[in-house]
């Protein structure tokens, strides 16, 4: 059967990740999470200091990347393949609302967009591969078959991802992680290095009220219609 690529972009916590992971397993291709591959180099900026509350070392992370090593490895028990930052499972650490402070000001440096750029586009080289991301229809794969461009209100999503946080034990109030969501939105679609846009092909859902199961229903018919062509 005929493998394509499928690119999902969007907003923070608009279950990009929901729907990529589902439609990858139902399709038998593989999902790559780019927000755990910008997400690990924060979390490892934060490890060797070089941010925190009020600095950050841009130019020394910069000189540093050389040391970093991202990989993923496919865990049965959760059915994803989880990201390693030098071999080591990061996957629940990068998912701290702390984590989510930081990311999108080391997401917008262009050593670092265009180190990941380079790793995720060889990932994707074989296609039958779902990325999900924020320039993935635009920058990663702007020849992706089926281009995806999902949105939510900014208070679904942060009471989406709010839920999650809580149901992991984080202690966190509601209003920071509204504030986050749309922190990082400004960031991310604001920024001078590919920043966040719905590209012209791109077909868009507002998932804010949308069951998983709609959702799924929908972007399956869509994947359908892209594999008939
Ligand atoms: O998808 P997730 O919310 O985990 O992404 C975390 C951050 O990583 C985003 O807010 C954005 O700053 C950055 N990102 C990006 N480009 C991507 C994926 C994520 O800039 N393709």
């Amino acid at each position: 059967m005929k493998q394509i690529t499928i690119a999902i972009d969007g907003f923070s916590s608009t279950g990009k990740s929901t729907i990529a992971k589902q439609i990858a397993k139902h399709l038998g291709y593989v999902y790559v999470d780019s927000g755990a591959m910008y997400r690990a180099i924060t979390y490892f900026a934060m490890q060797n200091n070089f941010i925190a509350k009020d600095f950050f070392k841009a130019d020394i992370l910069v000189a540093n990347l050389e040391r970093i090593t991202i990989s993923f490895k496919f865990n049965p028990n959760v059915g994803f393949a989880e990201v390693y930052l030098n071999g080591e499972n990061i996957e629940h650490a990068i998912r701290t609302l702390e984590v989510s402070g930081f990311v999108s000001k080391v997401a917008a440096i262009p050593e670092v967009r265009y180190l990941l750029v380079k790793q995720q586009q060889n990932l994707g080289k074989d296609k039958g591969v779902v990325m999900d991301g924020r320039d993935i229809g635009t920058v990663v794969f702007p020849y992706a078959e089926l281009k995806i461009f999902m949105t939510a209100s900014a208070d679904t999503r942060a009471q989406r991802r709010f839920d999650e946080l809580i149901k992991r034990g984080d202690k966190v109030q509601y209003q920071d992680v509204l504030t986050n969501v749309q922190e990082r939105d400004y960031i991310d679609s604001h920024r001078e290095d590919s920043p966040l846009v719905k590209a012209d092909d791109a077909i868009e859902i507002d998932n804010s009220h949308l069951t998983r199961a709609e959702q799924f229903d929908k972007v399956l018919q869509l994947v359908n219609s892209t594999l008939k062509e």
